[in-house]
């Protein structure tokens, strides 16, 4: 056990977790693995949890708790189930966290990690959305180090000079701009939750699949690189590069502009995550830039594109405004891939919960959630109103 690198990965069965699981069994001399935590599917949260030999495998949904219990039967490893034994797993000592929960679901069992001063890699970017100021406090009173998992921000991390903070002009985050880039909003009225998902780049989950061809990924990571970098929303840019080959940019008073550039595999940024402050080996495609021969650049267009605006409007905004928006469109996103609403009802959701729901200044993660409930309640009545 000893020198081994305790994990434990919240969100083991989504995509993320799925790339963090592939790369910790590849290192069984680097890591060993406390818990495993999932939402519902049973039979690869056991199968995960065989193979690593994790001490525990928690399941979100009560109702799962028999199924695993029956799956894991003999092996050893615990079995817990319930929103409290989620946060639970998160507490028990392992060095290295993985925030692969998706939403702000994600939000308590992160915090949990935060506050015993663990080493976490934050892919659950919504959890900075709606409480960034009182997380990044967190993380300052309990010494814990938040490491970005989102491939934007790991690439900034990358080449930020921390020390240098006062020189850097600009961080620069990339957007894809995903499957609708060239698509008209005519178009866009009648897409399909199968169109939305459809992702040209990178193969991701439905909810981050939906927000990046809404482009609310990027607002939404727009809000997180203003926490995580503490730079003020009008020196965040956002070009799009339908090749996601270079992950983002920083911009120094001097005129060098530094990039990180890779093969679009999340396994880079979850491995970067994983060894720092070491480089470990990803089983990624290397990066052929010959091949690749052209690499492009186009501002957004914020007619098709309203989300980027409306991140921005929270952002300045402060107070509870990203936490409202984040939830609606969490909401929006959900009814969308339930066919309730339309595509570009997303937007228009969004906009109207951030307009409609009272804001306050957030003092506490009870306030965030609080507030979280309030514009669901709200969201909903939009949703079930027919829009
Ligand atoms: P996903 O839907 O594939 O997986 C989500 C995971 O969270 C699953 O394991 C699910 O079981 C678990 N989960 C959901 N609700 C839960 C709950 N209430 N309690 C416990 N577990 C719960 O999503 P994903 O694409 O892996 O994304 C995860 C997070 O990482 C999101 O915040 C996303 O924005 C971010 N992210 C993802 C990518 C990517 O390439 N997929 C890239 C950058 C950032
Ligand atoms: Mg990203």
């Amino acid at each position: 056990m000893s020198g081994r690198r305790g994990v434990t990965i919240l969100g083991s069965t989504g995509s993320i977790g799925c790339n963090t699981v592939d790369l910790v069994e590849r290192r069984p001399d680097l890591y060993r693995v406390e818990a495993l935590v999932a939402n519902s599917r049973v039979d690869i949260l056991a199968e995960q949890a065989r193979k690593l030999k994790a001490r525990l495998a928690v399941v979100a949904d009560e109702s799962a708790y028999g199924a695993l219990k029956a799956a894991l039967a003999g092996t050893g490893i615990e079995v817990a189930a319930g929103p409290k034994a989620v946060v639970a797993a998160a507490e028990l000592p392992a060095e290295w966290v993985m925030a692969a929960i998706v939403g702000a679901a994600g939000l308590a069992p992160t915090l949990a990690a935060v506050r015993r001063g663990a080493v976490v890699g934050l892919a659950n970017k919504e959890c900075l959305v709606c409480a960034g100021q009182l997380m990044m406090a967190e993380v300052e009173r309990h010494g814990a180090t938040l490491l970005p998992v989102d491939s934007e921000h790991s690439a900034i991390f990358q080449v930020f000079e921390a020390d240098q903070h006062d020189k850097i002009d600009k961080i620069i985050l990339t957007a894809s701009g995903g499957p609708f880039r060239t698509k008209s909003r005519e178009f866009m009225a009648d897409v399909t939750p199968e169109q939305a998902v459809a992702h040209p780049n990178w193969s991701m989950g439905a909810k981050i699949s939906v927000d990046s061809a809404s482009m609310f990924n990027k607002g939404l990571e727009l809000i997180e690189a203003h926490h995580l970098f503490a730079m003020p929303e009008d020196k965040i840019d956002i070009v799009v590069h339908p090749q996601s080959v270079i992950h983002s940019l920083v911009a120094y008073v001097d005129g060098s502009v530094l990039a990180q550039l890779g093969s679009p595999d999340m396994r880079t940024p979850i491995a970067y995550a994983l060894g720092w402050p070491n480089r470990i080996e990803a089983p990624v495609p290397k990066l052929d830039l010959a091949a690749i021969a052209t690499l492009t650049f186009e501002a957004p267009d914020p007619v098709r594109f309203p989300s980027l605006r409306l991140a921005r409007e929270a952002l300045r905004a402060g107070g509870s405004a990203a936490a409202v928006m984040n939830a609606a469109n969490e909401m929006a996103v959900a009814a969308f891939l339930g066919r309730r609403v339309g595509f570009l009802d997303i937007a228009s959701i969004v906009e109207r919960t951030v307009a409609g729901v009272k804001h306050c200044e957030l003092t506490s993660i009870d306030d965030v959630l609080a507030q979280d409930a309030e514009a669901r309640r709200f969201a909903a009545t939009l949703i079930d109103g027919g829009r």
